[in-house]
């Protein structure tokens, strides 16, 4: 589907290329070349040529090429879906996500960037610091690299390519090995509207990613807990910012005061999405005893209701494949682990036996000991616990390395707030879940071994991707030289502290010279 010129220092003959997938299929439907360090080098090197044109064109001027983007993207969406389909195996009421959302993210930086990235006056911290203007400049950093996981190839490029683009940096990214089609779609959608060339792209695997980091001036990195954790040490070395978006494992809390339909769909819905392969999954339920056995025969419901195959064009399937044989083997574990060890499949319980699907299931008996509560599924798997009360679902749900996010299941939004502020995770959705996906106002970031840093929340989603300038300039006449200048005199120093005493002191030391000795 996709030809790519090969990196430089590779023989012709024997290209060295990165052979994309369908995991629902099996079928080869695409390849990238495996760009060396020293391709990746090269890339950054033009990108940073092509970065200072693009951020004195200033948020006006680069608004135009986002929204031209943003058409580029709507008037694409089918195509894209198709790509994005076809190495992940997803559902086709799933992949037609991506598109919109990416474009939506356009609308909102293209639009907000100016008013966010506007120079800030503060007021001096004393009447002194008047007479001078204080300005503080936000000014991108030259080149970040965007490295994504497989999970939204297309989604996951546009939640941070876009603000660093319109942050006024240039950006390379790097996508999963598993699924960069969609990748290559969103830049060469950049390319063909004729924007500026501050968006490239390097594929590869783990070493290109790496090289990314050698080379970049900040790294938005989203994937495991275990390679950010190795980003975050080569960005330590080389002493560049960077933000990490890792894994989770996040708790639902179902309140026995909860409207037990709705809990029931919405448990369904946030841990079966995408076949649960999101960083924001419900991946363990706390049930209150008292309509534990109610909520789980209505999620068993549901889930069993739920049609899995390869869909295609088809809007026929509620859930599609999982992206990689490796992962349908973790849920396997998982869930094999917890069955060996007491716990029961209401429904579901193992792999189709085609391509990579593996069964919608609900697992019950499960305790907090089990890897399926404690390890990252990244699956189609819901576990349920039954709790005696809201404080020990709450304990249990801190329970975990991991702080991503969290959902409260309850009828009574007071409550739902209390115990949303007790849960250590970076989002709480009070009955919904994922929601605060969609609300790029909000900052999206993990606690505890779940990231550093967020991506969006308003301003501070595009000045992560800047650095903050201080600028002082006179606001009165001034003289040839300052109280405090060369050559040092005792008169000079006493009336220079004299100021500065009074500046710095409350009540009557504002006037008294020196202290005790
Ligand atoms: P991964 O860590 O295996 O790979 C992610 C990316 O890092 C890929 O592009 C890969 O090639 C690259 N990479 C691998 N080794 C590297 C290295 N040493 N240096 C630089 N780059 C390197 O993750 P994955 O399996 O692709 O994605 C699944 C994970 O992503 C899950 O843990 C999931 O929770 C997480 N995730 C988090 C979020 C979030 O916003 N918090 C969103 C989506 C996915």
């Amino acid at each position: 589907m996709t030809a790519v010129e090969n990196s430089p220092g590779t023989s012709t003959a024997q290209p060295r290329q990165v052979d994309v997938h369908n995991p629902a299929t099996g079928g080869l439907v695409g390849s990238v070349p495996i760009d060396s360090a020293a391709t990746v080098a090269a890339k950054v090197a033009k990108l940073r040529v092509a970065q200072s044109e693009w951020e004195a064109m200033g948020p006006a001027g680069r608004r135009g090429w986002l929204l031209q983007f943003q058409d580029w993207i709507l008037d694409h969406a089918e195509h894209i879906a198709d790509v994005l389909q076809s190495e992940t195996g997803k559902v086709r009421s799933e992949a037609v996500v991506e598109a919109p959302m990416a474009a939506d993210l356009l609308k909102y930086w293209a639009n907000s960037a100016r008013e966010f990235l506007a120079d800030r006056n503060p007021k001096p911290h004393a009447p002194l610091g008047k007479t001078k203007r204080l300005t503080q400049v936000y000014r991108p950093y030259p080149v970040v690299g965007v490295i994504t996981p497989w999970n939204f190839p297309f989604a996951m490029p546009a939640l941070d390519v876009i603000p660093a683009l319109a942050a006024g940096a240039a950006v390379l990214l790097k996508p999963s090995e598993v699924t960069p089609l969609s990748a290559v779609e969103f830049v060469r959608g950049w390319t063909e509207i004729g924007a500026p060339s501050v968006l490239d792209i390097a594929t590869g695997y783990g070493e290109t990613g790496a090289a990314v980091v050698d080379n970049a001036d900040y790294v938005q990195f989203t994937g495991s807990t275990k390679t950010g954790r190795l980003i975050a040490q080569q960005c330590a070395s080389r002493l560049i910012p960077y933000s990490l978006e890792l894994g989770g494992k996040d708790p639902a809390i179902v309140l026995a005061d909860a409207d037990l339909d709705r809990a029931a769909n919405g448990v369904a819905w946030g841990g079966l999405f995408n076949s649960g392969q999101v960083c924001v999954s419900i991946e363990r339920v706390y049930v209150e005893e008292a309509v534990h056995d109610e909520f789980v025969e209505k999620l068993v419901a549901n889930v069993e209701a739920l049609r899995q195959g390869n869909d295609d064009r088809g809007y026929k399937f509620d859930v599609g494949a999982l992206a990689t044989g490796t992962q349908r083997d973790i849920v396997s574990k998982h869930v094999d682990e917890a069955i060996a060890a007491g716990a029961v499949a209401r429904t579901g319980g193992k792999p189709t036996g085609v391509g990579t699907f593996y069964e919608p299931t609900v697992l019950t008996g499960v305790d907090q000991s089990m890897s399926c509560i404690r390890e990252e599924t990244f699956g189609p798997t819901i576990p349920v616990v039954k709790v005696a009360n809201a404080d020990e679902a709450v304990r249990l749900a801190n329970d975990s390395e991991y702080g991503l996010s969290a959902t409260v299941w309850t009828g009574d939004l007071d409550r739902g707030e209390v115990i949303a502020r007790q849960l250590e995770a970076g989002a709480v959705n009070i009955n919904d879940a994922l929601a605060n996906l969609f609300s790029f106002a909000l900052p999206m970031g993990g606690w505890k071994e779940s990231g550093v840093g967020a991506r969006w929340g308003g301003p501070a989603g595009i000045l992560k991707y800047c650095r903050v300038q201080a600028i002082t300039a006179p606001r009165v006449p001034v003289q040839q030289k300052e109280l405090n200048w060369y050559p040092y005199s005792k008169r000079n120093s006493r009336i220079a502290m004299g100021i500065m005493r009074a500046s710095a002191a409350r009540g009557l030391r504002k006037f008294r010279r020196g202290g005790k000795s």
